[in-house]
């Protein structure tokens, strides 16, 4: 809560005292979180789970409460201390690193926050590959060799992709680029939201400089959003952070104010918004339904073919910034990063020799050299405060998108038909029954193989891709 207010709503004088207060709350819940108390609970409890089945309330609850439990007792609070210190110093480099391009500014922090990561991993005790332990804390259960078999798929397919569209006929996309009303933009994306569920009661739209979601609880989500006036991307982003807001609101009520009520991984979040942006926000056939409104409130489109904004909006081409990226290249700024993070911390590569690194990949898989840092190495807060094992798991959500997909509609039959008609309400409650409602219950590759039939599975996204290409732009992928 007091996050979303200091992008919503706090005056900037208020930035300081409101670093202090959460500092203050961030303590008092971490000694709650460490409580040896707790720790003599849990075990106190392991008969009266064991008595219950693995997927009871009652099981689940002690069972994620332990796991959590478990992890934060194994970093020293001091450590927690110096993490958080350095992070927050790392971001305010970052900010000035990126305005003046210089990296001689971000240097320093980014080897403290690095030797802390390496000290935080150490923790661990880890027995396999140390980047392991990062990706556990974004998701759960998952190994760094998993991934790099799932990536080293994905790449195997990709560049080809990439090639063969470059071959293609370009993509006329100027009926993107224009100006844009913000108010008839906001009345366009609310409209949308409003056909696929939200509602005043318990939900909220407001602005910030960076568009996230977050929620106080099932009844109470609250997403944000930009609207820039020469473009439209802020429909496109409402629309992914529906998809978060989505999978929050349909957690099963009653575990509300327990450690189950919240997504099982990032991985699967991001699956949600993806899902609801791409997968469903750049689909024909939901523009069949809602073109008439863009063009209601968008005059300029009227004289626009459906067709026409179609390909548009799914252009395929590199660019140099991540968040920019359609959904061809997208999964190659988040390899590039994963396979650089992995030297950082395994000490192949030191903090210094970053740019060159970094630049190096964005030549070799997108064919692109980054004019400055921003549109380089400094271009995503993450690695301000070394938040390594994050990246991955964008890529990750657009796999497991796909295979949601794939099997919503094989129960519900075609998508295509029901979002001509407006219908929605399906597709989403086929999520609430095989993924919302079971908040944390499961680990995210029982969650997949429980409701999907196998663990994440890069096949189904590339075949999706390949079909784009073909169909929307006539691509010939090798
Ligand atoms: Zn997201």
């Amino acid at each position: 809560m007091l996050g979303w207010d200091e992008e919503t709503k706090m005056p900037p004088a208020g930035a300081e005292a409101r670093a202090e207060q959460r500092a203050t709350l961030e303590e008092l819940t971490h000694e709650r979180r460490v409580d040896p108390d707790l720790g003599d609970l849990l075990e106190e409890l392991r008969p009266f789970e064991e008595a219950h089945p693995h997927d009871s309330f009652e099981a689940g609850v002690i069972r994620v409460a332990r796991r959590d439990y478990e992890k934060a007792i194994r970093v020293p609070p001091p450590l927690q201390a110096r993490l958080e210190r350095a992070g927050s110093l790392g971001y305010r480099a970052w900010l000035r690193a990126r305005a003046e391009n210089d990296y001689s500014i971000m240097l320093p922090l980014f080897e403290e926050n690095l030797e802390l990561r390496r000290e935080y991993v150490a923790c661990f005790d880890p027995k396999g590959d140390p980047y392991d332990v990062v990706l556990d804390d974004y998701e759960p259960g998952m190994t760094t060799a998993e991934v790099e078999a799932i990536f080293d798929r994905l790449k195997e397919r990709l560049v080809p992709m990439i090639r063969a569209v470059g071959e293609a006929e370009p993509v006329d996309d100027s009926c993107l680029r224009g100006s844009f009303s913000r108010p008839a933009q906001h009345r366009v994306a609310l409209a949308i939201l409003e056909a696929w569920g939200i509602d005043d009661e318990s939900w909220r739209l407001d602005y910030t400089v960076h568009p996230f979601e977050v929620s106080m609880a099932v009844s109470d989500i609250r997403l944000t959003t930009r609207f820039d006036e020469d473009n439209i991307h802020g429909i496109l982003s409402c629309l992914h952070e529906f998809g978060h807001g989505l999978y929050e609101r349909q957690i099963d009520p009653s575990y509300s104010r327990t450690s189950l009520a919240d997504g099982v991984s990032s991985a699967v979040h991001e699956s949600q918004s993806r899902l609801w942006e791409n997968l469903v926000g750049r689909r024909l056939s939901t523009w069949r339904f809602f073109y008439p409104t863009l063009q209601r409130e968008l005059p300029v489109f009227c004289d626009v073919p459906l067709e026409t904004f179609h390909r548009a909006l799914n252009r395929v081409r590199p660019t140099f910034r991540r968040v920019d990226a359609d959904e061809v290249t997208y999964c190659l700024h988040v390899i590039l990063r994963f396979e650089l993070e992995r030297e950082l911390l395994s000490g192949r590569l030191a903090p210094r020799d970053l740019p060159e690194a970094f630049d190096a990949k964005m030549r070799e898989y997108l064919g692109l050299q980054p004019p400055d840092l921003a549109s380089g190495v400094l271009q995503d807060v993450h690695w301000s405060d070394m938040s390594l094992g994050y990246f991955p798991t964008y890529a990750l959500g657009n796999v497991v998108s796909v295979q949601l997909w794939e099997r919503a509609e094989a129960a519900l039959g075609d998508f295509d038909e029901q979002f001509e008609r407006g219908e929605f309400a399906p597709l989403a409650g086929w999520l609430r029954e095989h993924i919302h409602r079971h908040g944390r219950m499961f680990e995210p590759q029982e969650l997949l193989r429980r409701e999907v039939g196998s663990g994440m599975d890069p096949e189904p996204y590339l075949g999706y891709l390949q079909r784009q290409l073909e169909e929307l732009f006539g691509a010939v992928v090798a």
